[in-house]
């Protein structure tokens, strides 16, 4: 059988109950290695759904998604696009941190397809509590959890899309991964592409109705 969080999800369950119950989730691999699972942040009525790739380092340690430096200037583009980030519900495609051991350190490393497909029962479970007016996906992973299927950032990003989330009414928007757009910094095209970012979140915030 391949890996699925789906028997971990309780049904009927509210943001917290799902919570509470991905502390137990051993639908992949993923869980043994990391400190803890990272589930979601922001009020379980929000408009606006963001979701990331997976926790980071400074997330898998605090529990908490977007605290650690791609999470503040993800913050910092939300409120140049005029949203409150308090209003805005956060999450990730991938509950647990994904990283490689070396010299000490905790490496990043990208979750695998197996991995979205995996934690995806999560997601899905959040998307029917929440039920938001619109779906923000940061980056590939959260666009391939998302929407199903691959998708290509630099042809895809910043249009709404309707009728596009499998099970779900909420429109949708694909963006960059504020990772990306952190990995710029000091090179000359990141003023450029955070302002895109925060440009594809203004249009969503439009949107979110
Ligand atoms: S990454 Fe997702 S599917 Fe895998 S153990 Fe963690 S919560 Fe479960």
């Amino acid at each position: 059988m391949s890996d699925t969080a789906g028997p971990f999800v309780p049904e009927g369950a509210g943001i917290d109950g799902l919570r509470e119950a991905a502390t137990g989730c051993r639908g992949c691999e993923l869980w043994e290695p990391a400190s803890q699972v990272v589930f979601s942040a922001g009020p379980p009525a929000a408009s606006i759904v963001l979701v990331g790739e997976q926790p980071g380092d400074q997330e898998d340690r605090r529990g908490l998604p977007f605290v650690g430096p791609a999470g503040q200037l993800l913050v910092g583009a939300i409120k140049d696009a005029g949203i409150d980030p308090a209003a805005v519900y956060r999450t990730n495609a991938v509950k647990h941190f994904r990283f490689e051991p070396r010299g000490g350190r905790r490496i990043h490393k990208t979750p695998d397809v197996h991995h979205i497909t995996a934690c995806h029962p999560w997601l899905h479970a959040e998307l029917q509590v929440v039920a938001p007016g619109i779906v923000v996906a940061l980056g590939a992973t959260a666009g391939r959890s998302v929407f199903g299927r691959p998708v290509r950032i630099a042809a895809e990003r910043g249009a709404v899309l309707e009728g596009a989330i499998p099970d779900s009414s909420a429109k949708a928007l694909l963006t960059a991964h504020p990772s990306a757009v952190l990995r710029m910094r000091g090179e000359p095209g990141y003023d450029d592409a955070y302002a895109a970012l925060v440009a594809d979140l203004r249009i969503a915030s439009a949107a979110a109705g």
